[in-house]
């Protein structure tokens, strides 16, 4: 072994205590800690011939990138839809490092660790009150997430026409209907072959970003001779708006199409009585993606998908490697190395399996109804605010807004807004309009998180005005 390497191994319980202080100076200061940087750095590391051992490198680290790291774990990171760490999941994070399982088996020999993310997966339904008919699986995101459930879409669809897309190649004659899909399904469509352009938009309720169930029907009945898959949300990413999954389940009884639902963070909802109707009928989906890395507040990256077992065939048959052997029944030989994109990975499942026995129920339950009052009391603020305008009613956790008057320096006043480290928003664009989002799907946010941002915001206005 390499002298280093061998004196790394050596000091292990000095490097891992080390590495325990630095990571807790930095959750200790997450508040104070900026939510943005600057700082642009130039790289000018070169690779040495012999290292100096794991604290050389974090002396390092400290040095020139520690700069670099934002409070985007902090209460008041509410850009995008950005989740912090609890520690049950930065305790389950650290021992999926230590462990290092490649996990994929249930069963025979060598690494079993599958068996805890089938327990995770069973909890998780649990957790949202989903039936036992759904199989799944954790990948990074939900984007390999909407990736995995489309493509097991596609292999049914291409089934309906007589092929196996999987084997044989793309067939032309499916067809994608979405009102509003994430940028991320549409990237998914440009992976597995559709081309992101060929969805079919179908219309949204007037004023609002759900599907108008009555375009739905006219598109189901135009291509009924084709193979359908319909892509829903369950909670776009500006307003949160939900499609109406009961009526949606209800058109498979005359038509026969895919039912996906992409719930990234919406799924959360399920936690919270005052919003789950907004579920209501998603158990009939042959599909649904849920993020773990937002509103479970477990570190990137960690997403789950769910699709109905009556699926599994399909599922292996678009995932399997081409020289396995072909699994009779996928429920009595199950590998995840035949059932998601990915084939060595790691123990991704331990950080939510940590959480979930660690919080349970109710913590869930707290987390989202935290951030639902923080989302309504921020979106009340706005209505009363003189400077700022409310641009749609706060659904869920997230508040549009834009400047009252002058609303072309949008840009400028985020900028600022961003710059001065205090809080973060990200911009978007609803009913045609610039604005300004901020998610709350942080289980640190409080009120006083609030009154800081609130603050900050007055402020950078009044600092813009004086500019103009
Ligand atoms: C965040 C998000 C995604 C993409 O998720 P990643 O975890 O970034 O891959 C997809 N759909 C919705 C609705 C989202 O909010």
């Amino acid at each position: 072994m390499n002298a280093i390497l061998q004196h790394d191994l050596q000091s292990i319980d000095q490097i891992l205590d080390q590495i325990k202080q630095y990571g807790l100076d930095f959750l200790a200061n997450i508040d104070k800690i900026p939510t943005g940087q600057q700082t642009t750095i130039v790289n000018e590391n070169q690779l040495p011939a012999n290292g100096g051992g794991t604290l050389a490198a974090l002396n390092l680290f400290k040095l020139e990138f520690q700069k670099l790291m934002v409070a985007s774990a902090g209460p008041r990171y509410w850009g995008f839809v950005t989740g912090g760490t609890t520690p049950a999941a930065i305790a389950g994070d650290w021992l999926t490092a230590v462990f290092d399982q490649n996990t994929q088996n249930i069963t025979g020999a060598g690494d079993l660790s599958a068996v805890v993310e089938l327990e995770t997966i069973r909890l998780m339904l649990q957790l949202f009150e989903l039936p036992q008919d759904f199989h799944g699986g954790f990948v990074s995101g939900a984007t390999m997430s909407n990736f995995t459930c489309l493509g097991v879409a596609r292999q049914w669809a291409g089934k309906k026409a007589g092929k196996d897309i999987a084997r044989e190649g793309m067939i032309n004659d499916i067809v994608v209907l979405s009102a509003v899909p994430h940028s991320s399904v549409l990237k998914s469509l440009s992976m597995l072959g559709f081309g992101s352009s060929n969805i079919v938009k179908v219309k949204t309720i007037e004023g609002r970003e759900a599907v108008d169930i009555d375009d739905l029907k006219e598109k189901l009945e135009k291509y009924k001779n084709r193979s359908i898959i319909v892509s829903c949300s369950g909670g776009t990413v500006n307003s949160v708006d939900f499609d109406d999954f009961v009526q949606i389940a209800e058109l498979k009884k005359q038509y026969e199409f895919w039912m996906h639902i992409d719930a990234a963070f919406g799924g959360f909802a399920a936690c919270a009585p005052s919003h789950q109707h907004l579920l209501k009928g998603w158990d009939k989906a042959d599909s649904i993606t849920v993020d773990c890395h937002k509103w479970m507040n477990v570190p990137y990256d960690s997403a789950v998908f769910f699709v109905k077992k009556e699926h599994n065939r399909l599922q292996v048959e678009t995932f399997q490697n081409s020289n396995a052997p072909y699994l009779g029944n996928p429920e009595d030989n199950f590998s995840y190395l035949n059932f998601l994109p990915e084939n060595s990975r790691r123990f991704r499942a331990l950080p939510a399996w940590f959480s979930l026995i660690a919080y349970g129920r109710e913590g869930f339950k707290s987390i989202v109804a935290n951030n639902i009052n923080n989302a309504m009391e921020f979106g009340k603020w706005m209505e009363t605010a003189a400077t700022f305008e409310l641009l749609a009613p706060v659904y869920l956790n997230t508040v549009c807004f834009k400047l009252k008057e002058n609303n072309v320096l949008l840009p400028e006043f985020l900028n600022e807004l961003n710059s001065r480290g205090k809080v973060f928003m990200t911009p978007s664009i609803l009913k045609g309009e610039n604005c300004i989002r901020a998610a709350f799907v942080n289980w640190r946010t409080s009120s006083l998180d609030l009154q800081i941002a609130q603050q900050e915001l007055i402020t950078v206005f009044q600092q813009l005005s004086t500019k103009v």
